[in-house]
């Protein structure tokens, strides 16, 4: 499943991208553009806007009600019935929105702090902007957390 965000949704694009899937986040006006290019990729369109539900698109579209990123993330994977799973984290860049591919730990030596390098084992580079990752214990506290959230509300 691959996404478009309009605008408004940056930060929930960036979730979708750790959680694993194709984000893209739509720069300009969300409009008929926007439902365009969903169309035109087979992109799911995540909006705020209410009224663009009413507009004639025959993909799929999400408006998303809450403010909090959280619930957000929350709304779109009760929707659309999608759950977080952890093997997906980290294969796309946060950023570029690239698929990461996997690289040696000596490839990285140098290029990360030493305490990454001394406690990490698997690390991946974006073939875009040569950003470095590896799972940090801030994104599996994050995970845990939003799967706690989710799972609360949605059991
Ligand atoms: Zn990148």
């Amino acid at each position: 499943m691959k996404f478009i965000a309009d605008t408004n949704l940056g930060k929930l694009a960036k979730w979708l991208r750790i959680l694993g899937y194709d984000t893209v986040s739509h720069r300009g006006k969300t409009d008929r553009d926007f439902l365009r290019k969903a169309q035109r990729e087979g992109r799911v369109a995540l909006t705020r806007k209410k009224d663009m539900a009413a507009r004639q698109f025959s993909g799929k579209l999400v408006t998303v009600e809450s403010d909090h990123v959280q619930e957000q993330l929350g709304e779109v994977m009760e929707k659309l019935s999608i759950c977080a799973d952890a093997s997906r984290l980290f294969s796309i860049c946060v950023r570029c929105n690239a698929a990461l591919v996997a690289v040696g730990k000596e490839d990285v030596a140098g290029m990360v702090p030493a305490f990454v390098y001394d406690t990490q084992s698997a690390f991946r580079r974006c073939p875009s902007c040569r950003g470095i990752f590896w799972p940090g214990t801030h994104i599996d506290n994050a995970f845990n957390q939003l799967k706690t959230h989710i799972q609360r509300h949605h059991p």
